[in-house]
């Protein structure tokens, strides 16, 4: 299973990248994890990121497709892995062209999770994200705890920086300029797959199931 999560911020990639590396015993490789946790623990990498992740740009290529080179080396991602939020532009679609073309690894599937604009200014303007163990919560979920405590760790949920409004705005705009084109580019190489991000996450679950189940 070597699989591309595409789609706006806010889609419910990360929410739905979890359940699929349960299912097929994959690594979840976020480059924004990754970024999060350099910046957190202050590397080189980390501390040239910070103000770049802050105003919801991008970080170079060539920095974003070396943080997936060095996760794609490890063991765990031999036999498989899910990438959410890598590649964001062309550009970092061709890096991992010539990672996988080396490796002799085609992708099985690059699949978009569509949401509209209105919906992500929504979901990601209430959304509170556990410190501890990364999982989102939402502050209008009817999850018990949800605006409280993470309901999978018990950890604290804070807003993250770039879930502030005028910064969805702009995470939006690069989505929409640097992003977006490659679903066109995936599909001119027959690996894309949309599926409707829109509902609750079981029903975007089993949509996204039943689109693998056809690959
Ligand atoms: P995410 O958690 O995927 O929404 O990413 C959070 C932020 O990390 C983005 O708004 C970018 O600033 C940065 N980032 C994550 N992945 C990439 C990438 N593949 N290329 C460039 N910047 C990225």
């Amino acid at each position: 299973m070597r699989l591309i999560l595409l789609g706006p911020p806010g889609a419910g990639k990360g929410t739905q990248a979890t359940a699929i590396c349960d299912r097929f015993g994959v690594p979840h490789i976020s480059t924004g994890d990754i970024l999060r946790d350099a910046i957190g623990a202050e590397t080189p990498v980390g501390v040239r990121a910070k103000e770049i992740v802050a105003s919801g740009r991008l970080v170079p290529d060539e920095m974003a497709g070396e943080l997936v080179a060095e996760r794609l080396s490890r063991e765990d991602a031999r036999k498989g892995f899910l990438l959410d939020g890598f590649p964001r532009t062309i550009r970092q679609a061709q890096i991992l062209e010539t990672i996988l073309k080396a490796r002799r690894e085609p992708l099985r599937a690059v699949v978009k999770l569509a949401l509209p604009d209105e919906d992500v200014v929504r979901r990601l303007s209430g959304r509170r994200t556990c410190v501890r163990c990364g999982m989102p919560h939402h502050v209008e979920s009817a999850t018990p705890g949800a605006v409280g405590a993470c309901v999978s760790c018990g950890g604290e949920l804070r807003q993250r920086e770039d879930d502030q409004e005028d910064v969805i705005r702009n995470r939006l705009r690069v989505y929409h300029e640097q992003t977006a084109p490659l679903a066109a580019w995936y599909a001119e190489r027959g690996l894309l797959e949309e599926v409707d991000g829109r509902g609750t996450m079981d029903e975007v679950r089993r949509r996204l199931e039943s689109a693998l189940e056809q690959r």
